[in-house]
């Protein structure tokens, strides 16, 4: 499996209004979307930077996984996405080098992305996405 290019960045924000704010008015980006993802339980924005974008993750239930998250390790970078072809067959692929994974099938995601997540255990502590349009 190879990656195109990293799709985004997820970072865990405990004020989805304040941290836009900070994005818009410190780094210069304008916030294009906000979603809210019911079976996640977040509230996400986001913003492009070149071909890359940054996705604001506010939890909307603190037993939600960005709630647990910030509970545990504070608002920060949650995790990297890497923009895939086949998110599934990437997720297939993985599987069978010995990765452990979350999510065993891929689900959908923000943006009508197909996603799905490798365990941070088997990734060096980094929780990692990966994504595709199919
Ligand atoms: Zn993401």
């Amino acid at each position: 499996m190879k990656p195109t290019h990293i799709e985004h960045i997820g970072i865990a924000v405990a004020n989805l209004e304040e941290s836009i704010a900070y994005y818009e008015k410190v780094l210069g980006l304008s916030c294009y979307a906000i979603e809210e993802v019911k079976d996640q339980r977040v509230k996400t924005a986001f913003f492009w930077v070149g071909q890359t974008k940054i996705e604001l993750l506010e939890s909307t239930d603190p037993e939600g996984p960005i709630g647990k998250f910030i509970e545990k390790k504070g608002p920060g970078i949650h995790h990297i996405a890497f923009a895939m072809a086949n998110a599934t067959e990437a997720l297939k692929e993985a599987e069978a080098q010995g990765v452990q994974l979350i999510d065993k099938q891929s689900r959908a995601g923000a943006e009508g992305l197909k996603i799905g997540f490798l365990h941070p255990k088997s990734t060096g502590g980094v929780l990692t996405e990966l994504c595709s349009k199919e």
